[in-house]
């Protein structure tokens, strides 16, 4: 059996002696609780992390030994610990980094948090395919070889009313390779009130120069006049840009000429109008207090391009969606770096189930879109109910109220609209707000729980919770309260 080498000759006898009491490593293994986790953890990963510890507790040994407090009794109580600091080793690198959360805060496209979660249709579509192999580049009917985006362009482009659509990473993938299509060395004329930074860096200004367009800024930062575009029109112009400024609001002394108008200045100029449209409805959602724009409408208005993104208001996967003209899509398309910026087939099986949801008009299926249709009263309801279920399991110490207050969109999405909701807040002596707010997050539970303060109390909105994590909820609170 292989031991653990002698220490160096420098190391006092009496140390010496208690190195050579650790077990080796081959013994360690074959010690009851190691010998099972190998089998389930595979023994390189328990045969790594035995090592690891016993190196560690040479080196607390010999750190004992110079501060003089090395009894002999130590050595035995350090080697009962390595189980368990071996098991709780391996489990730490098989935990998976990418977690499950309760998103408790009320933002619905929460970025940080995964954005939109997919529908029940989306999820079961990943799982068909996934695991098995599909059609994803060949056509059944003739047996040759067929192409990924025919899996979701003409449902696509019935849904947006565009006359072709084909399917990126994401939408600032999307701007990317529209730029470089049309403008690669040319001009892009936009206005100044356009140039926008999404967040985490996605700039207008950046990706153009990425693409190789040369930026031809106009108007002013908050008045820009179809003028401007019409004087800036050169002959190194090769296309005119129009961003929805998705996450902020100008208001006041304000102009911006109407996507109408572009277009008519693109046609008298032959000029190709490319609309970023950031999140992009699928559905009309103004009936809801939503007013971002409606993909449709620009088709409509005739753009001969527009891009927004599958994960925003659509509540579909990660993906950028370009649709428009045929031979401005076809143009896209051809462009070497789509085959770069592609989807996989996991986002394109999420993509076409969430439009056969739109298709149906079944708009619930769509988490994100029932969030946001969800009433204050429905929310209300569930929150009262919530709290009472949650009484008995309480201490006389916590509190809780329903107050008003509001959901957002996020994602960058509508700044100034917000959903009228029911908060939960919690009232308790144990803790402060901020040290509850942590304790719900990092409890040692399947999934943390996200809340957020307000007025120096956690407060929960049941908006972004779904009814089948409310059970989860409660326990969490219960044991963060206990
Ligand atoms: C969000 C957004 C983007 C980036 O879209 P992603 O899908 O997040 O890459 C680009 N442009 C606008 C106007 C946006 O709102």
């Amino acid at each position: 059996m292989a031991r653990v080498p002698a220490p160096p000759a420098n190391i006092p006898p009496d140390l010496r002696s208690r190195l050579r009491e650790l077990p080796s490593v081959d013994e360690l293994l074959t010690r009851p609780a190691l010998a099972k986790l190998a089998l389930s953890a595979g023994r390189p990963l328990v045969t790594n992390a035995v090592r690891t510890v016993l190196a560690a507790l040479r080196a607390e040994l010999t750190q004992q030994e110079a501060s003089q407090e090395l009894a002999h009794s130590r050595v035995s109580v350090a080697v009962d610990e390595v189980d368990s600091r071996v098991i709780a080793a391996v489990e730490a690198q098989l935990a998976p980094s990418l977690r499950r959360v309760i998103n408790a805060t009320g933002v619905i496209l929460h970025t940080n948090l995964g954005r939109a979660p997919l529908s029940a249709q989306a999820v079961a579509a990943i799982a068909e395919s996934a695991g098995r192999y599909s059609n994803l580049e060949y056509e059944i009917a003739t047996g040759q070889r067929g192409k990924r985006d025919t899996h979701t362009s003409h449902l696509l482009a019935k849904l947006s009313g565009a006359e072709s659509a084909i399917v990126v990473n994401n939408n600032a993938a999307a701007v990317f390779l529209v730029l470089n299509t049309f403008a690669k060395g040319a001009e892009v004329v936009v206005s100044r009130g356009e140039l926008i930074e999404i967040g985490d860096g996605f700039r207008i200004p950046d990706i153009m120069s990425e693409s190789g367009a040369i930026l031809r800024e106009v108007g002013t930062t908050n008045r820009t006049r179809i003028r401007d575009y019409e004087r800036a029109i050169s002959e190194h112009t090769r296309l005119l840009l129009r961003v929805h400024p998705s996450n902020f609001r100008i208001t006041g002394f304000t102009e911006r000429p109407s996507l109408e108008d572009l277009v008519a200045l693109g046609q008298r100029t032959q000029l190709p109008v490319y609309e970023d449209l950031g999140s992009g409805c699928l559905a009309d959602l103004s009936a809801n207090g939503i007013a971002e724009p409606v993909v449709r409408a620009s088709c409509e208005a005739r753009a001969s391009i527009v891009s927004f993104s599958g994960d925003k208001l659509l509540g579909g996967p990660q993906a950028g969606i370009i649709a428009g003209k045929k031979e401005f899509v076809e143009r896209i398309r051809r462009n070497p770096l789509f085959r770069a910026l592609r989807v996989d087939k996991l986002t394109i099986a999420a993509l076409e189930a969430t439009l056969q949801s739109y298709q149906r008009a079944a708009f619930d299926e769509i988490p994100a879109l029932r969030m946001i249709r969800m009433s204050q009263p429905e929310i209300r309801a569930r929150a009262t109910q919530f709290i009472e279920n949650l009484r008995a399991s309480l201490p006389q110490s916590a509190r809780f109220e329903l107050q008003e207050g509001f959901s957002v969109i996020g994602g960058g999405s509508t700044p100034d609209q917000q959903l009228p909701t029911v908060l939960i807040a919690i009232a308790t002596q144990n803790y402060s707000a901020a040290a509850l707010e942590e304790k719900l997050r990092t409890a040692k539970r399947a999934a943390p729980v996200i809340a957020r303060i307000e007025n120096d109390r956690v407060v929960l909105d049941l908006r972004t919770v779904s009814p089948e994590e409310e059970p989860e909820l409660a326990a969490a609170l219960a044991a963060a309260l206990a």
